[in-house]
Formats: C-alpha cells, sequence, structure tokens
C-alpha cells in the first residue's frame, strides 16, 4: 500500500512531463536546445544499437524460417538505417534547423524503431518460435528499452515514449501466452516502465539544473562583458568597448569602405567641472553622449574615454562623408546646454583620421586621431583638424627636441639674454627681462616658442625654469639696485610641489634681495588650480617678490585677476602696439588699461615697440613703461652691464620722445 502511494506521484510526474512535452514546456529556448542536443550527441551508439537490432532481427527470421520474422526484420532494418542516417546528416549546431524539427525527427524514428523491436520481440513469443530465438530478441528489446532511458534522458517524453512502446507488446504477448513464468515476466516489465521513468526524470533533472546553471553563468559572463566594455557615466562604449567594435569592423570591412575615427575633446570642460561641480560635469557629459549618438550614423561606435575625451568610429563612403560628419558632430556639441535653467555653451575641438587614407591598422588610426587634435588644441581649440602627414613629421621633431633639451643644459648650449625694459618719461632701463636662448650645435639658434612648449608638455620645464631664474639672479647682483630683473614663468613651473622655495633658494645663493626680482605670469596661469597658484602668488609676494602680467590683451584679459592678485605691472601685448590689427581700438584699450595701472598704482608696460612713432603713440597713452626692439633686443649680460654703464655715464641710450 505504502508503495503503491509512494508511486503514485512518480506516475503523476511522469504524466506531467508527458503533458508539457506536448504542449512546449517552460525551459528556456537555448537550455532546450541543449538537452535537444544530447540526442544527437553520439550518433555512434544509435548506429550499435541499431547494427544489434538488425543483425538479431535477421538472425532470427533466418532461424525460425518465419515469414513474418522476414518482413519484420526487413521494416526494423530499413527505419534504423534512416535513423542512423539521418543522425549523422542533421547537426543541432545547424541554425537552419528548429528544436522543435529536430525533436520531432528524433520523436519519429525513435517511437517507430521503439514499436517494431518490441512488436517483433513480441512475435517471437506469440509464435513460439526457437527458445534462443526467444531469448534473443527479449533481451534485445529489454536491454534496448533500459539503455534507451539513460541515453535519452535530456528528453524524458521521448525517452519514456521508447520505452513504453517497446515494452508493451512483450507485456501484451507475456499477458496472451498466461503461463505463470510469462505473467510474471510481463508483471517485471510492466513494473519497470515506472521504475525506469523515475531514474530518467532524476537523471534529466540533475542534467536540465546544470545545463540551466551554465547557461545562466555563462548569461551573466556575457553580461560582464558587455560591462567591461561600458562607460558607466554615459552608457557609451569605453576603451575597451571602442577596441573590440573596431576589430570587428575591421575585420569585415568592405573593399570601397573608409574607416572614420573621430575624437573629439570637450575645450575647458575643466571648468565646468570647476565651476558648477561634477554632477553637473556629469550630465553635460551624457548630453554630449546622448548628442553624438543622434548625429552618428546608426553603424557608428561612439564611446567615452575617460574625462570629457570622446570617440565616433564609423565606417564611410568617403573623405567627404567624414568632413560632413565632423562637421555635424561639432554643430551638435556647441549648440546650447540647459542644464537646471541654466543655459551652458561648450566647445570642442576634433581630431580626424581615415583609414587606409591615414593608417594601416586600428591602433595607427587612433594614434593619427590623437595628432590631428592635439593640432587641433595646439591651434587654438575650437576647431577640427584632419591628420595630415607634417603632423607625424612635427610629433617626430617635438620628439627630438624633447631628447635634446634634457641635455642642453649640461652641454652649456643654453643661455639667457636679457631685454631693457625702459622708463618712457624718462629713457633710463628699470629692468631687465631674462629671455632663455638655445644655440644648438648643428640647428643653429632655436626659439622660445619652439621648445618651451616642449620643455612643458614634458616637465623638463621645472629644471629648466629653476636654472633660468638661478642664472638671471646671479646676473642681476652685478647691476645697479634700482635695477630689477624680470623672468617668465610657466604654469607648469608654478605648480611643481615646492616651486616657491625653489625660487628662495635661487635668490639666496645669488645673495639677490627678493624685491629686485619680478616673475611674468600668463593668464593662462589662472585657469586650472586657483589654490596652488594662491599659495605661490601668496608665499613670494609675502617675502617681496613682484608679480607682472604678461601678455595682457590675448587671453580672457580679466580684471578679476587684476583684482584678487598683487600684480605690480601689467605688460600688453606687442598685438597692441604693432601689427595688423593696430588702431583706434587698440589705442582706446591700451588707454584704458593705461588709466587702470595709475589708478591702481601699477605700472604699464607696452611691449615689442620697434619705432620712436610707436613709443611716443604708448607713452602718451599712459603707459609708464616700455619694451622692445627700439630699445634694444635681447643681449648677453656682458652686453646687458655695458649698456647700463654707458647710460650711466652717457645719458639715455633712445630717446624716449620724438622732439
Ligand atoms: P614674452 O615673455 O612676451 O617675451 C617677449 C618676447 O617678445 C621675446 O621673444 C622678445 O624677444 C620679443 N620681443 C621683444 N621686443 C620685441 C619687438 O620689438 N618686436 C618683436 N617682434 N618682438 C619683440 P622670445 O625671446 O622669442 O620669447 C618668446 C616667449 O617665450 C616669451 O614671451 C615667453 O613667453 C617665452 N619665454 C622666453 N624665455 C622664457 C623663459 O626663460 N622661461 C619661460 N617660461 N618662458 C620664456
Ligand atoms: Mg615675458
Ligand atoms: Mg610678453
Amino acid at each position: 500500500m505504502a508503495k503503491a502511494m509512494a508511486r503514485r506521484p512518480d506516475i503523476g510526474r511522469i504524466a506531467k512531463v508527458l503533458i508539457s512535452f506536448k504542449k512546449g514546456d517552460a525551459l528556456s529556448g537555448r537550455v532546450r536546445r541543449t538537452l535537444v542536443r544530447t540526442l544527437y550527441t553520439q550518433p555512434s551508439s544509435m548506429a550499435l544499437g541499431a547494427a544489434t537490432g538488425i543483425v538479431s532481427s535477421l538472425v532470427a527470421a533466418t532461424v525460425s524460417g518465419s515469414p513474418t520474422m522476414y518482413a519484420l526484420s526487413l521494416a526494423l532494418s530499413i527505419v534504423a538505417v534512416a535513423r542512423v542516417g539521418a543522425a549523422f546528416n542533421m547537426s543541432p549546431d545547424d541554425t537552419g534547423t528548429s528544436t522543435r524539427q529536430l525533436e520531432t525527427w528524433y520523436e519519429v524514428g525513435a517511437f517507430t524503431y521503439a514499436l517494431l523491436l518490441g512488436v517483433t520481440a513480441a512475435t517471437t513469443l506469440v509464435l513460439h518460435l526457437a527458445e534462443s530465438v526467444e531469448l534473443l530478441m527479449t533481451a534485445n528489446a529489454i536491454g534496448y528499452g533500459v539503455g534507451v532511458t539513460s541515453r535519452n534522458a535530456g528528453r524524458p517524453a521521448i525517452a519514456l515514449g521508447q520505452l513504453t512502446l517497446v515494452f508493451l507488446p512483450l507485456f501484451f504477448a507475456c499477458l496472451y501466452l498466461g503461463t505463470l513464468p510469462y505473467i510474471v515476466l510481463g508483471a517485471t516489465i510492466l513494473m519497470m516502465i515506472p521504475a525506469m521513468a523515475s531514474i530518467t526524470l532524476n537523471v534529466f533533472k540533475v542534467l536540465r539544473e546544470s545545463i540551466a546553471a551554465a547557461e545562466e553563468s555563462s548569461q551573466l559572463a556575457d553580461k560582464m562583458k558587455v560591462l567591461a566594455q561600458t562607460d558607466v557615466v554615459t552608457n557609451l562604449a569605453n576603451r575597451a568597448g571602442l577596441n573590440h567594435a573596431m576589430s570587428e569592423t575591421l575585420a569585415d570591412l568592405p573593399d570601397k569602405q573608409k574607416l572614420a575615427l573621430i575624437w573629439i575633446d570637450l575645450d575647458r570642460f575643466k571648468e565646468v567641472n570647476d565651476l558648477l561641480g561634477h554632477p553637473v560635469g556629469d550630465r553635460v557629459l551624457q548630453e554630449v553622449g546622448r548628442r553624438l549618438q543622434i548625429v552618428s550614423p546608426e553603424k557608428a561606435t561612439v564611446a567615452r574615454f575617460g574625462g570629457d575625451e570622446f570617440v565616433v568610429f564609423c565606417t564611410v563612403e568617403d573623405r567627404r562623408e567624414s568632413e560632413r560628419l565632423a562637421s555635424e558632430i561639432h554643430a551638435e556639441i556647441m549648440r546650447s546646454f540647459r542644464i537646471d535653467g541654466e543655459r551652458l555653451e561648450i566647445r570642442a575641438s576634433l581630431g580626424v583620421a581615415l583609414l587606409p587614407d591615414d593608417a594601416e591598422n586600428a591602433d595607427t588610426l587612433m594614434q593619427r586621431a590623437d595628432l590631428a587634435l592635439y593640432h587641433a588644441k595646439v591651434n587654438g581649440r575650437h576647431q577640427t583638424r584632419f591628420f595630415d602627414p607634417s603632423m607625424s613629421r612635427d610629433l617626430a621633431r617635438r620628439r627630438e627636441i624633447e631628447a635634446e633639451l634634457r641635455s642642453a643644459i649640461q652641454k652649456d648650449e643654453l643661455s639667457i639674454y636679457f631685454q631693457p625694459i625702459v622708463d618712457l618719461a624718462t629713457g633710463r632701463i628699470r629692468a631687465f627681462e631674462a629671455l632663455v636662448r638655445w644655440f644648438h650645435p648643428e640647428k643653429g639658434e632655436m626659439r622660445p616658442g619652439e621648445f618651451i612648449p616642449v620643455a612643458e608638455e614634458t616637465g623638463v620645464i621645472v629644471t629648466l625654469g629653476n636654472w633660468i631664474t638661478a642664472q638671471a639672479a646671479k646676473a642681476c647682483t652685478q647691476w645697479p639696485d634700482d635695477v630689477t630683473i624680470a623672468v617668465n614663468l610657466s604654469p607648469l613651473q608654478i605648480k611643481a610641489p615646492g616651486a616657491a622655495l625653489g625660487i628662495l633658494a635661487a635668490l639666496r645663493e645669488a645673495k639677490l634681495e627678493p624685491s629686485r626680482l619680478e616673475l611674468e605670469v600668463t593668464e593662462n596661469l589662472f585657469l586650472e588650480d586657483s589654490e596652488a597658484t594662491e599659495a605661490f602668488i601668496d608665499d613670494l609676494s609675502a617675502q617681496g617678490v613682484r608679480f607682472a602680467l604678461d601678455d595682457f590683451g590675448t587671453g580672457y584679459s580679466s580684471l578679476g585677476y587684476i583684482n584678487k592678485y598683487p600684480f605690480k605691472k601689467i605688460k600688453v601685448d606687442r598685438s597692441f602696439v604693432s601689427g595688423p590689427d593696430v588702431g583706434r581700438k587698440t589705442d582706446a584699450i591700451i588707454r584704458a588699461v593705461a588709466e587702470l595701472g595709475a589708478r591702481l598704482d601699477m605700472d604699464i608696460v607696452a611691449e615689442g615697440l620697434e619705432t620712436i612713432e610707436q613709443v611716443e603713440v604708448v607713452r602718451e597713452a599712459g603707459c609708464t613703461l616700455g619694451q622692445g626692439f627700439y630699445f634694444s633686443r635681447a643681449v648677453p649680460d656682458y652686453t646687458a652691464a655695458m649698456l647700463l654703464s654707458q647710460e650711466r655715464e652717457e645719458g639715455p641710450l633712445r630717446k624716449v620722445a620724438g622732439q
């Protein structure tokens, strides 16, 4: 009774499985496919089973000589051969065949074969053929039924269908024969159905769970892979994602197509972050990402590289298409943003390179676009540059300069020249500006405008700057006490740790009063990192060092900086004095700056004075000091000393008034 109770749920489960099979069970498509695949794996085991079936039935037919057996053996052989042929030909990996089709084919073959085998075995019993023939076929049929339940446990409905179809004819034959041993055999065969069903279902459960677990972890791995290739802020591809997309696109790039890589850098994005905070910065990045996706073709990959750099990568028909795309991208980024009701304008620099025109592989394509972007930035930002080979030459030259610059100081190839800064009222020298000069043994004189930026990029500027300050301070000690020395400082130098201490040490070593040193800085200095800059200026001002704002009028020309920092001098850029833009407007600007200087007790220096007329104009406009070729070019220290002694003995070097 208890046993019968225990068996009942088994039968219920079997029924459920069979029903669910017909309805299409709840297994996910991929798990189900994997399970169906187990039916088709090892077709050799099926071939072996088929061979034993064919041989046994043929032997049974020959030994018994029964025409029924011959007919059954023939039918069995045809079905067996067809099944094996199909199993070898149909592949579960072939996406053209649906899971349902694979299953149905297998089902039809398996059920027919099982039924034929069962009927053949049952016939040997019913016809009372030779005992050996009965044994051969019965053993074959029972063995097949048992074996097939474990082989096909991946699809239990099929396995149990086969089992039932092979066993039932035998069971009915036993009942028909009716003797005790046959009845016991029939009962045994019948009992084996639920027993084998239970085993099959257990194997199926384990199989299904492990396949589902494997499936889940492979899905998780896929998800992780996607995450690893995604930028969290914008949801765009990150560098890894871009690399992946690039290698995939490159692998099957049609012959006539080109690949365009557009590298975008937002101009002065750091200011957005600093002024409005990182959350707003992130929203700007998200919005830029969104716009890039909208404006780029569907096939394009849009990626964000840490910070404010984006890359759009896609196939294009020709160069013109990439030009069009770059200009659309640029216009789209420039469209003003609205964030929390605030209007915001973002500008960007773009560098573009094409494959195969500019590069032969993904790596060089990136390098070339990066180089083009670098040129866009160096040329004043807010523009698009396409790569051209001269950029590589520039890069090579910069690398060369970098290598040579490091040893130039030791080799004594560098020297400091001094250009006088003259009082426009008296014509007397009030200061000298120290200007570095590099006399290269092979290349001749190198201009600071060429090597200072390289020194800044590579960090050599710190060593170079300290050396210049030390040399300049030493030279100044040779001059009368009322003559000061002006030294140019690059923003990078100021940000280096211990920058202020380095300058004070140079002064101490040269035994120069701090008040005789004047440091010239440009507005670029104030664009970033105001804390370090403030500390630097405060520390040195407290010691008596003075500051001058250089190249005024070329940058932001912000009165804010003049108000915030203790400048003693403003140097008006030479483009206001000479050059194509000089006119009524520049004159008015100089006057306004000069008036400001007078009120704030600052000296206003006019740079780039080349003629007496220019001297007169700026003097009349209210500038107190002047500097330029009219007075003197930058000269070596001994010439500077000579100019001073000449002036002390003979009066002003050049007249400062026209009459
Ligand atoms: P700056 O500080 O504005 O220096 C003035 C530049 O104008 C110098 O060019 C000078 O030779 C040039 N100049 C002076 N008078 C005239 C004139 O009447 N007409 C014309 N056309 N030019 C005139 P230089 O020496 O080539 O230096 C260029 C820039 O390189 C400097 O501009 C400065 O920003 C930077 N620099 C030069 N020496 C140093 C240095 O020792 N350290 C750092 N950090 N920068 C330096
Ligand atoms: Mg200067
Ligand atoms: Mg200047």
